[in-house]
């Protein structure tokens, strides 16, 4: 049996944190091949961008990516000593010499592929292998530069190498019990879930419950790997991650409530209501790669409209500069931002099948007084732009109105 195991920063942030996960890998080891992957210890990563940030505004992309490496490369080896101190045979590998070759590409880089051939090695050698995650390289040649894989981004490495392992198990490990009806800070009776299905967790992460790197959800979708999100620190049972079925079916078809409330809504007023203008407004943004998110057209007077669009906060200024030369292009008067925005969403397989919950939902908000500013639907999730004030109510009326909570 081959097992993947990953354990994130703040499960590795102490020398006695780190003890005791190589004292559960031991017992897992028992029976299994394992290959491990391990974020930076605790903040390193955020630690390492200021100290970056503290020399340079914009620092060059592939020295941080140099950088920021070091994080997961010094916990993956200080695991591996503490797995020595076990008894445990281990050795620690950068994503490198684990096999994981991505784009060059800085700070974001995708993997093109895993070469598991040294890893395999290891692990027929009698090893655990100790892999850091986070990071590839962009060849094998010694002209290969070192990547990472967005903020995150170890989980993606666990599930790229439980693919390429052909693993039996893929098991992220983290601070919470798993994946949660809502976020059990805003409403205490949020319920764990069993399983939830690739693509609502994909919803789920999209739209603000940070359980899980998105790309590895999309990555364990496509190579069918399920993944076990779990606590580091207890033997709850954690939630599986996994290919939607029919049990799924029958349960309550809405499975959960993301909120996010790092939004942003740009308005660009009096804009003429004719062909192409969408294109004019949005093709640059996308060329910038800002993500856009819920769109509002309001109907023309005068051949003039509003439109409106949601971007992250962290992302404003950036539009807002994107937009400028394009708004005097096609003499739109004005743009006004409101950083006090906030997404709720429900989000269930089950939406798709069962008509009505659109409506249920705006009766939720409305009966709390909540104003709604703009909608977006998927098929199976239903967002509405709020004010940011009223994201906990909010979340907390969905949760009663769609019965998610315990019993
Ligand atoms: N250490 C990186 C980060 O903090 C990657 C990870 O934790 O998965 O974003
Ligand atoms: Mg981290």
């Amino acid at each position: 049996m081959i097992v993947v195991q990953k354990y994130g920063g703040s499960s590795v942030s102490t020398t006695e944190k780190i003890r005791n996960v190589a004292k559960r890998i031991a017992e897992s080891a028992r029976n299994a091949q394992m290959a491990v992957v391990v974020s930076a210890m605790g903040d390193t990563t955020d630690e390492l961008i200021a100290m970056a940030r503290e020399l340079t505004v914009l620092p060059d992309g592939r020295e941080l990516d140099k950088l920021l490496a070091t994080g997961e490369q010094a916990s993956s080896a200080i695991l591996a000593l503490a797995l020595h101190a076990q008894g445990v045979n281990a050795v620690s590998l950068t994503g490198g010499q684990a096999g994981i070759i991505t784009e060059k590409v800085p700070s974001k880089a995708r993997i093109l592929k895993v070469d598991p051939k040294r890893l395999k090695e290891e692990l027929n050698s009698g090893k655990v292998a100790v892999v850091a995650g986070f990071q590839g390289i962009t060849d094998n040649a010694s002209w290969a530069d070192i990547t990472t894989l967005g903020r995150g981004g170890s989980d993606t490495t666990a599930v790229a190498l439980a693919a390429a392992l052909k693993a039996d198990r893929c098991e992220i490990y983290t601070d919470v019990d798993g994946v949660f009806t809502t976020d059990p800070r805003v409403e205490p009776a949020a319920q764990k879930l069993d399983t939830i299905s690739y693509e609502e967790m994909l919803e789920m992460a999209g739209q603000g419950a940070r359980v899980m790197h998105s790309r590895a959800v999309e990555l364990g979708e496509l190579y069918e790997v399920e993944i076990l999100v779990a606590n580091s620190a207890n033997n709850t049972q954690g939630t599986l991650i996994k290919k939607e079925d029919q049990s799924m079916e029958v349960r309550n078809p809405v499975r959960g409530i993301a909120h996010d409330d790092d939004v942003a809504r740009l308005t660009v007023l009096s804009v003429p209501d004719k062909p192409g203008i969408a294109y004019q407004l949005f093709n640059p943004l996308a060329d910038s790669n800002v993500n856009v998110d819920v769109i509002v057209q309001n109907v023309s007077q005068d051949g003039l409209t509003d439109v409106s669009f949601t971007v992250s906060n962290a992302e404003l200024e950036k539009a807002k500069s994107v937009l400028a030369p394009v708004m005097k292009e096609i003499g739109a008067k004005e743009l006004v931002t409101d950083e006090n925005m906030a997404k709720v969403s429900i989000i269930g397989s089950g939406i798709r099948s069962h008509p009505g919950y659109a409506s249920q939902m705006f009766g939720a908000l409305s009966s709390e007084g909540i104003n709604i500013i703009g909608i977006t639907t998927s098929e199976i999730r239903i967002t509405c732009l709020i004010n940011k004030e009223n994201v906990k109510p909010a979340v907390r009326a969905l949760h009663k109105a769609f019965k998610l909570e315990k019993a």
